[in-house]
């Protein structure tokens, strides 16, 4: 984590100041073992008795369809555990695509808030601005 540098500028959106850490659960079911997030009932077996893990945080992008503009930044992410969350993916735009490996830079604190996550792998610095 490297967000001390930023901190004098203004370039830091507020939803990524106040983040909660880099803590993202999930939830298993406790009959048939299916990771899933945020869900009411396990997609697998119906069961509502999920309990709360913590993941380890890190995943590959998946392959997303019918992304709207707003949702540029947005891809489903295949996390380690084996659920998928769709979170924001901060990184140069030619290098954020599916099965490139990124970690949780911040988890889901506040409601609402989608996870963020970072790529693992270095990029090409010039096509940072
Ligand atoms: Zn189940």
């Amino acid at each position: 984590m490297f967000h001390t540098g930023l901190r004098s500028g203004t370039a830091v959106r507020p939803d990524e100041e106040s983040a909660a850490g880099t803590e993202l659960h999930f939830q298993r079911c406790r009959w048939c073992r299916t990771t899933t997030f945020q869900r009411l009932l396990c997609p697998t077996c119906g069961s509502t008795e999920l309990n709360p893990e913590l993941s380890e945080g890190e995943g590959v992008i998946s392959v997303r369809r019918g992304v709207s503009a707003a949702d540029a930044d947005l891809w489903p992410v295949y996390m380690a555990e084996g659920f998928t969350v769709r979170c924001r993916v901060e990184g140069p735009l030619h290098a954020v695509r599916p099965g490139v490996r990124v970690k949780v830079a911040s988890g889901v604190g506040v409601t609402g808030r989608r996870p963020v996550v970072r790529l693992c792998e270095d990029v090409p610095l010039d096509t940072w601005y």
